[in-house]
């Protein structure tokens, strides 16, 4: 090559390097000073394991990231504050913009999450550097890759038409190391029986939307999302005809005895039902990027909500028609019965929120449970749907009750949340795995965290990439037959 040529691609090539690490640089999240596992007393604290009574006058000695000692302790610079188990969201998706959903999450004394399968190698990503103290953010407990039916109804799942697909999907992504394994909505019940057959051999729950085609009892599923597998099964075709919509007709249909029957089963096969009532509620609500939003809205950088909670974001599956928006306002209408009937038959209610679709990490649990709240349960019953039900599902004996030996993932608080849980307002203090934040700091970082993502360039750079990845996963989602 001549000379003067070579000199030009040369330095058009690190030109082009330069521009590359120049975007990156100014991508990168800010980078936050993250407190070792720590020594740390509290004396002369109450304890209020939800669902117990509380215990006054206690010291908890936490070393070594978990609670090495309880004992009494009638005095002490945290008498008169309550100790509780971090809080748990049951449901809940790690994404790309998880660097500030972790934060949120820790502001709000969320210390555990359960990602239920989300599209995208992120999720193993944070799930190490959260434990690693890399980023600050809550334990977390992944799912990997949803398992859908061919063709899916959601962008980035898994595409498994066949058993033997099934099979070997499922395995992979066991190989990979989630801690449970997610079923969706259009997956063929031989199909979801060879899923739940490696679960069971290789001891990792199923979970997930029960199959349209499916009956609740037959799933094998060991936790269900959204209180899918109300609605009487109906053929994968319909589903993805109808979408949504014709889900919450069919859910705002179902009879008396439909519910009766959900319940029992629920009861008898301990099935974990996770409402994520909030996220049904901002759907109705539809307020996601327009102005009268939540103030709460505020915490999210301002590409999520232009963009991510953009109605024309949705896949096709999820448009609601004015038929979808109709038995949607009788379906919400109706979830406190529906709450009410598991709870009355004894099985377990989860607190999840689906956050970041349309609702904010962290806020969100607080505000689902109010609504588990206003569905008939206590604060206290619902602050058990947030901490000693999940964790007695996801690490039992180490999350969501506070006793020796378990994970010192905690939150302290001015006021009891479990009389009133306004009083979650009254937060101080966060511990997660011996880490210890104050609620200053976390609001410093998260302050800083939104300058970041909502800097000119970033703000723009992120829509940019947020309309592109929206972009690849609906194009995978067939439009539904005319
Ligand atoms: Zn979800």
């Amino acid at each position: 090559m001549l000379t003067w040529l070579k000199r030009v691609v040369l330095a058009l090539g690190m030109l082009l390097m330069g521009v590359v690490l120049v975007v990156y640089l100014a991508l990168r999240p800010p980078r936050f000073s993250i407190p070792e596992p720590a020594r740390l007393e509290f004396l002369g604290v109450t304890i209020v394991n939800p669902g117990e009574p509380p215990l006054v006058g206690r010291r908890v000695l936490i070393e070594g990231g978990k609670i090495a000692e309880i004992t009494e302790a009638a005095d002490g610079p945290h008498r008169g504050k309550f100790l509780l188990p971090g809080l748990v969201d049951h449901h809940i998706h790690v994404s790309l913009l998880s660097d500030h959903a972790g934060l949120l999450l820790l502001r709000h004394g969320v210390t555990a999450i359960r990602d239920p399968g989300t599209p995208g190698q992120a999720v193993m990503e944070y799930r190490k550097a959260w434990r690693q103290g890399e980023l600050a953010g809550p334990r977390l407990y992944a799912c990997g890759l949803p398992l859908e039916g061919d063709p899916p109804t959601f962008g980035g799942a898994l595409v498994v038409g066949t058993t033997t697909l099934a099979r070997q999907r499922a395995m992979e992504q066991v190989a990979e190391g989630v801690d449970c394994l997610k079923v969706y909505n259009t997956l063929r019940l031989d199909a979801l029986e060879e899923v739940t057959r490696v679960g069971k051999r290789l001891d990792v729950p199923v979970v997930g939307h029960v199959p349209v085609a499916v009956e609740l009892g037959a799933s094998g599923l060991s936790a269900v999302e959204h209180l899918t597998g109300l609605p009487a099964p109906y053929t994968e075709l319909e589903a993805r005809t109808e979408g949504l919509s014709g889900w919450l007709v069919r859910f705002s249909e179902a009879d008396d005895a439909r519910l009766r029957h959900f319940a029992r089963v629920s009861a008898a096969q301990k099935i974990a039902h996770t409402p994520t009532l909030v996220l049904w509620h901002a759907m109705h609500d539809r307020r996601g990027s327009s102005e009268g939003a939540p103030k709460e809205h505020a915490l999210m950088p301002s590409f999520v909500r232009e963009v991510l909670w953009d109605d024309a974001a949705l896949p096709t599956y999820y448009r609601l028609d004015d038929r979808g928006q109709a038995a949607l306002a009788t379906m919400l209408a109706r979830t406190a019965t529906v709450v009410q009937a598991l709870e009355r038959a004894g099985a377990p209610i989860l607190a999840g929120t689906d956050a970041p679709t349309r609702v904010v990490p962290g806020h969100s649990l607080w505000r689902e449970l109010s609504l588990l709240e206003e569905a008939g349960l206590s604060a206290e019953e619902a602050l058990v749907a947030a901490t000693v039900a999940p964790g007695a599902r996801l690490a039992p004996g180490k999350l969501g009750r506070i006793q020796v030996g378990a994970f010192a993932d905690l939150a302290l608080f001015a006021n009891n949340p479990a009389q009133n849980l306004s009083q979650l307002e009254s937060i101080e203090e966060v511990v997660v795995a011996g880490r210890r934040y104050t609620r200053s700091e976390l609001d410093l970082m998260v302050r800083s965290s939104l300058e970041h993502y909502d800097g000119w360039f970033v703000s723009r750079a992120w829509a940019f990439i947020a309309r592109g990845v929206l972009r690849t996963m609906n194009a995978q989602v067939s439009a539904p037959a005319p």
